[in-house]
């Protein structure tokens, strides 16, 4: 469970970005949305200890996430909305580097979890290619797969569906959606079915402050 209270951030341009935000998110997918500029970015980056809010507090199962941030960094996969790969690196070499820095240090454990990743996305034929010969959606696959290296308890994903089509959007939500039990898994999207269709609750955020949440059609209905 994630809970935040009264959080807000103005940047230094003035811009509110969040505007005294309380949530709740239980475990399993928690869809976050909102236009562009609603301010998902960057109650996401809060989230994942990238930025200091102005006020406000957020705990992660108890644990004061502003005055703990290594241990919250810990339990944490991030997926930013422009993460970029290396071209020219294979995915499973590249997922094998991030399963090192992750703390994966022994061979054997880490081989492991490098291979069920790439099963898991759906990689595993394509493991041995080069990051830049793959489609969007299988970058995005990857991406995953890398966030979810050392198995994260919370599980923050942005803006993960734009620019993919159809079969590729639902092939990376089910993978959300599977993520596991005792896992925070946040999403940011601005596609209504993004959420409708997968996300068992959800919060609607527009300038930078929660409009609706709860069930998806009952928040959006509620609107
Ligand atoms: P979203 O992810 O919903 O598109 P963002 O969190 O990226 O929203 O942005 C919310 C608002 O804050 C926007 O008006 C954006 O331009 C502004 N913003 C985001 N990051 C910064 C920043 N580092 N400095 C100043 N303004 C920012
Ligand atoms: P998103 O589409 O994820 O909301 P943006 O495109 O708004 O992200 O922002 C991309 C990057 O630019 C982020 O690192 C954000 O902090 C920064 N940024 C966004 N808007 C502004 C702004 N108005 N002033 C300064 N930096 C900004």
């Amino acid at each position: 469970m994630l809970s935040i209270k009264n959080l807000n951030k103005t940047y230094a341009n003035g811009v509110k970005a969040t505007n005294n935000v309380s949530l709740e998110i239980p475990n399993g997918l928690f869809g976050l949305l909102g236009p562009n500029g609603a301010g998902k970015s960057s109650l996401m980056r809060t989230i994942a200890t990238l930025q200091d809010p102005d006020s406000g507090s957020i705990h992660f199962n108890g644990l004061d996430v502003l005055a703990n941030k290594e241990q919250l960094r810990r339990q944490l996969g991030y997926l930013p909305q422009d993460f970029g790969v290396y071209p020219k690196v294979s995915a499973e070499t590249l997922l094998t580097h991030f399963a090192v820095l992750k703390g994966l240090t022994r061979r054997g454990e880490r081989k492991e979890a490098v291979e069920s990743l790439l099963h898991q996305t759906n990689l595993w034929e394509a493991r041995k290619r080069n990051l830049g010969g793959y489609s969007g959606g299988m970058r995005q696959r990857f991406g995953i797969a890398q966030a979810l290296l050392g198995a994260p308890k919370l599980v923050i994903v942005d803006e993960p569906t734009a620019g993919l089509d159809p079969d590729e959007r639902n092939r990376f939500l089910n993978l959300l959606a599977k993520i596991g039990e005792n896992v925070v898994v946040i999403l940011s999207t601005h596609i209504v079915a993004d959420v409708t269709d997968l996300c068992p609750r959800m919060a609607m955020i527009v300038k930078g402050q929660v409009l609706a949440e709860g069930k998806p059609q009952t928040a959006i209905d509620a609107l």
